[in-house]
């Protein structure tokens, strides 16, 4: 019922020609694989050309953000429609280097993934705790608020295009992923709040993504939990092999 996806963040890595060899590379190794839906996200610059390299192929292409405004003097941003125009069907919101490094917060979570679901794009809203708040006994606190505020005022319709990656800082690009249990226990949670906030079958039907040092050897007992839906993949996206394996041991 609810397919295993599995989106790779590139952050600021990856030039126009790294770009297109590495899409090359992935889509000619996951042409066979249907049960698993499969999303990059390149940098902004990259966009265009690896749309070319995907085009017809079962490889979906998102962004690494976005701004809420349709058009005018936002210089530096990027629009909704622009994302769409250039072949996006997702876009990542909320990461938490943004909300680190941007001054990201809620309330420009929830502004981007509201004018994200307006125009068609499929948000991938970033929750999770730092290592801070979970050693001071506050990583359900922290992924309730997070989820509360980023996602309040969306309809229950949108919400099936909302998918939501459970990302705890401390597990992002150090090599220390969270133990199955600990996914699992923070996914059943943001799948019963999420039955709160909207109701128990949308809850049932959105996909939850882990992200944090998910690389080949570790994805398969993640993606084995009952509330675990994908995987959000940073470093081991960088590469066809890594981001390859990944993919083929959710099959
Ligand atoms: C990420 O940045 O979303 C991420 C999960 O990174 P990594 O896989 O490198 O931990």
């Amino acid at each position: 019922m609810r397919k295993v996806i599995i989106a790779g963040n590139w952050k600021m890595n990856k030039n126009i020609s790294e770009s297109i060899d590495l899409a090359n590379g992935i889509q000619r190794s996951v042409y066979d694989v249907d049960s698993v839906e499969i999303v990059v996200c390149p940098p902004y610059t990259s966009l265009g050309d690896v749309r070319e390299v995907i085009a017809s192929t079962n490889v979906k292409m998102g962004a690494q953000d976005v701004y809420w405004e349709a058009e005018g003097a936002f210089t530096g941003e990027v629009s909704c429609g622009m994302l769409k125009s250039v072949g996006c069907e997702y876009v990542i919101i909320g990461h938490s280097e943004r909300r680190q490094f941007f001054g990201e917060t809620n309330e420009t979570v929830n502004k981007k993934t509201k004018a994200a679901l307006k125009n068609g794009l499929k948000p991938i809203v970033c929750v999770g705790e730092k290592l801070e708040e979970r050693n001071a006994g506050k990583a359900f606190q922290v992924v309730k608020d997070h989820v509360e505020n980023s996602l309040s005022g969306i309809s229950k319709q949108d919400m099936l295009n909302v998918v939501i990656a459970y990302e705890p800082v401390w597990a992002i690009g150090t090599g220390v992923n969270a133990t199955k249990e600990q996914a699992q226990e923070i996914h059943k949670y943001i799948r019963e709040l999420l039955a709160k906030m909207f109701d128990p079958e949308v809850a049932k039907s959105i996909r939850i993504q882990y992200g944090g040092s998910v690389k080949p050897d570790n994805i398969a007992e993640l993606i084995s939990q009952p509330d675990v839906d994908g995987a959000l993949v940073g470093g081991a996206s960088l590469k066809v092999d890594s981001f390859v394996a990944i993919v083929k041991n959710c099959v």
